[in-house]
């Protein structure tokens, strides 16, 4: 967590936005919307505050947002959540993978994840004293290969973490996938924890929680957050459902990593969750045209552009402009067209696939005028 020199090692996200503030590029690096949410949030947290809710909440949150949560989860996938014993608000999704990784995983378990991986996941696993174990997500379109999800779940196993959809690559895995991870878990007497911090963001594909398939519920923690769904990823407001029993060990560890969090946002994310459909559908349509806005200007720079189908994010390859080291790429990125990316390799080990080494993510959650710019600028990479 440090580097060589004894200095903290800034994020991948901090990095690069501090590198868009110092420059002035345009910052399509770290996934947050240049635009606020829906009123209705806003203004719900502008009343919880000047109404005096400033003060600590109870640590397991607000019960008018686990209400929203569990009614949240019937509403969008049939899952019965009983939201005094089967729900828990967390700051932001970041706490609850925290505080799921640090209760569940003993030193020397191992964890299963994705690769390319959102990098808080190699960090807390390190945390934890576990062995991360990965899972290449092979292209072109960043699946997993199911003889190697085999072979990467053993009896050493304690968890499988999963993000889905997926950050970096906005791929959605399908539901033979999910299946197989469940009966991998059974096999070896693994747990689940699932990453849906995208699930309203997929443009065509229904989501499909992990923890709706037969045999999952009882092994699987599932994690979101309000930042996404709602553009207030400053706020820091996220959830975990899944079994009581699991949940308790959870809270065991979260009460000492933030006790309680922000009490007025929490009614107003209560509030959000229960904004009608069309509210849903619709960030998720006007996401699903600022990819394609993104995603065309990619191509007509000279990228190879993987279809990304959901989250805020595309990955490019930069090969067939002649850039095959992405990371230094997106150093020089700044300066060469006035945008700021993240190279793939930060979401990888240092072995990484050759194959991801020229990869980009690009971040598609800005105004449409932002990012016409930024295709345009990206033009003068040829
Ligand atoms: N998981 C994934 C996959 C993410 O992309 C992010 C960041 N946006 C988080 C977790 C963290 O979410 P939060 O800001 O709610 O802590
Ligand atoms: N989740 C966002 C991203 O992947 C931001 C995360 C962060 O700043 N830690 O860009």
């Amino acid at each position: 967590l440090l580097s060589a020199d004894g200095r903290v090692r800034a994020s991948i996200f901090a990095e690069m936005s501090a590198l868009a503030q110092a420059t002035g590029a345009i910052n399509l690096g770290q996934g947050f919307p240049d635009e606020d949410g829906p009123e209705e949030v806003l203004s719900a947290a502008r009343s919880a505050i000047s109404g005096g809710m400033n003060q600590y909440p109870p640590g397991i949150g607000l019960p008018v947002l686990r209400e929203a949560i569990a009614e949240h989860q019937a509403r969008f996938y049939g899952l019965e959540v009983d939201a005094d014993h089967e729900t828990l608000v967390t700051a932001g999704a970041t706490e609850a993978l925290a505080a799921c990784i640090l209760s569940l995983v003993e030193e020397g378990d191992e964890v299963v994840t994705l690769e390319p991986f959102y990098d808080a996941y190699g960090g807390l696993i390190a945390l934890a004293g576990g062995n991360h174990r990965t899972v290449p997500l092979r292209l072109p379109h960043f699946q997993p290969n199911h003889d190697e999800l085999r072979a990467a779940v053993t009896d050493r196993t304690r968890l499988i973490l999963i993000n889905n959809p997926h950050n970096p690559t906005g791929t959605v895995l399908p539901q033979e996938t999910l299946e197989l991870i469940v009966e991998l878990a059974h096999e070896h007497d693994a747990l689940i924890v699932t990453d849906e911090v995208y699930e309203h963001l997929t443009f065509g594909q229904q989501h499909i929680p992990i923890a709706t398939l037969p045999g999952a519920w009882e092994r699987t923690l599932t994690i979101s957050s309000g930042g996404k769904t709602f553009n207030t990823t400053g706020w820091k407001i996220g959830w975990v459902t899944g079994p009581a029993r699991l949940l308790t060990q959870v809270l065991a560890v979260k009460q000492f990593l933030t006790y309680v969090n922000g009490a007025p946002f929490q009614p107003a994310i209560a509030v959000g969750l229960g904004l009608p459909d069309a509210f849903f559908t619709g960030i998720a349509a006007d996401l699903r045209t600022k990819r394609d806005v993104l995603s065309a200007g990619l191509a007509n720079a000279g990228f190879e552009v993987f279809e990304s189908q959901a989250s805020y994010f595309v990955v490019a390859d930069a090969a067939p402009l002649g850039y095959t080291d992405a990371a230094q790429l997106c150093r020089e990125l700044p300066e060469l067209a006035g945008v700021v990316a993240v190279p793939i390799s930060a979401f990888c080990h240092d072995d990484l696939g050759a194959e991801y080494a020229s990869l980009v993510r690009f971040a598609f959650c800005k105004r449409v005028e932002v990012l016409e710019l930024a295709a345009a600028q990206l033009g003068d990479l040829r």
